[in-house]
């Protein structure tokens, strides 16, 4: 560790409460020794969405998986400004808040994560519930909550996209209604041939079977081409009332405006070398959903945006000291856990996949140990 003066210490700016950049607050001391000084800027705190399905059942509290930075900030003295990043001014080493002000850095970590676009299908933005951010989705916990006091016989939600996101909601909507003596009336509709296509077709089988045993409706192979007040209008002009619709079509980065100095794809992303570093700028790094990794394509997930979090930390630290960097190597075997709501769990490794109530306990377990090792301990 090298002795850093006053003079010498790198203003380390964090963008966004993402999985990484929370990596990087938990080790704020570390970095300190380093001779960072932190400053993180994200309007919220992160919020771990891999508990989401199961706050909106009730399986979990409200707040239940907000992470907070504050306790770790603190210990540093690092700062915290809950406003968004408007703009990045590469050329004079700072960023712009939505309030105007200006922050300088010498390192950028941007991790801004991403949300669902309301604006490809027309009338999505008025009718509908995109699942991120996730400040909109609680939106669908909060109508039910009103439309139950009127005492319904029956509420429908229909949920549009059937990868992992939705099918989870979906699973979760129906044990939230049903728990209220409500019949709970669920579709998916996906333009896909099956749900949960990025997995193998056993594994979608396996989940189409139990969700026609709770009569959820699996509508596949249908293109939705407008959200209408009461109904979704398929390709072929086949409608299809709802009451609730949730939009879970897939993700686009929350960008940020670099004046076209950071390289992006045509979606956006903020394109990273192995190293996740900005290819036009050593100084920068960019990890998880608003990143694209140049080596390979990642699927959009919290798994890779809390992988690379390591990687970033010790990235940073040998890019200001001029020592090796180390490549994010994605694991080709991912662990993924899913939680279909009444406490069915599916858990897929490689070729191997459970669904049952074991994989819910697996699930369960996973997140608590994520969302604990975020508590802050007493000052060191
Ligand atoms: C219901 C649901 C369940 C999911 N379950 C799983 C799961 O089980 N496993 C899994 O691997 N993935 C899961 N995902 C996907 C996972 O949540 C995302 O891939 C993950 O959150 C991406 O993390 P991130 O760190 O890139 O960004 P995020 O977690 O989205 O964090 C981004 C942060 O940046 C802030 N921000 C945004 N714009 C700006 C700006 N302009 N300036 C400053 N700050 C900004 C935001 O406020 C937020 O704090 C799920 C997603 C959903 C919706």
């Amino acid at each position: 560790m090298k002795d850093v003066t006053v003079k010498d210490r790198n203003k380390l700016v964090l963008v966004g409460a993402g999985h990484s950049n929370l990596h990087l607050v938990k080790n704020a001391m570390l970095l300190q020794s380093h001779g960072f000084d932190i400053t993180l800027i994200s309007p919220t705190d992160l919020y771990y969405n891999g508990v989401a399905p199961g706050v909106l059942s009730n399986q979990y509290p409200t707040g239940f998986g907000r992470i907070t930075a504050k306790c770790h900030l603190d210990k540093v003295k690092g700062k915290n400004y809950q406003k968004k990043v408007t703009r990045i001014d590469l050329k004079n080493k700072q960023v712009q808040l939505e309030d105007h002000k200006f922050i300088r850095f010498d390192y950028l970590s941007i991790n801004t994560g991403g949300s669902v676009p309301t604006n490809q299908i027309p009338g999505s933005s008025t009718f509908s519930i995109p699942i991120r951010p996730i400040g909109s989705f609680w939106q669908l916990s909060e109508e039910i909550q009103r439309l139950r006091n009127n005492s319904p016989e029956s509420i429908s939600v229909t949920i549009i996209g059937g990868g992992a996101a939705g099918v989870e909601v979906a699973g979760n909507v129906h044990h939230l209604i049903k728990s209220f003596g409500i019949i709970p009336v669920i579709s998916i509709i996906t333009k896909g041939e099956l749900i949960l296509s990025q997995f193998s077709s056993s594994v979608s089988n396996k989940v189409s079977k139990l969700f026609r045993q709770r009569g959820i409706n699996i509508i596949t192979k249908s293109k939705v081409v407008e959200i209408r007040e009461e109904e979704i209008v398929l390709k072929r002009n086949k409608e299809h009332p709802y009451e609730f619709c949730v939009l879970a079509t897939g993700i686009i980065p929350n960008s940020i405006d670099s004046q076209g100095l950071l390289q992006t794809t045509e979606n956006g992303e903020l394109v990273v070398n192995s190293f996740l570093q900005c290819t036009d700028n050593p100084q920068v790094f960019a990890t998880g959903d608003c990143s694209h990794f140049e080596a390979q394509p990642l699927w959009k997930s919290g798994y890779h945006a809390i992988n690379q979090g390591p990687v970033l930390l010790k990235n940073i630290v040998a890019q200001s000291e001029g020592s090796q960097l180390y490549e994010y190597k994605p694991s080709k075997r991912i662990l993924t856990a899913l939680n279909l709501g009444s406490k069915a769990g599916l858990v897929i490794f490689g070729k191997y996949s459970h669904l049952g109530k074991l994989g819910f306990i697996i699930k369960d377990y996973i997140e608590k140990r994520y969302i604990n090792s975020y508590r802050c301990k007493s000052k060191a």
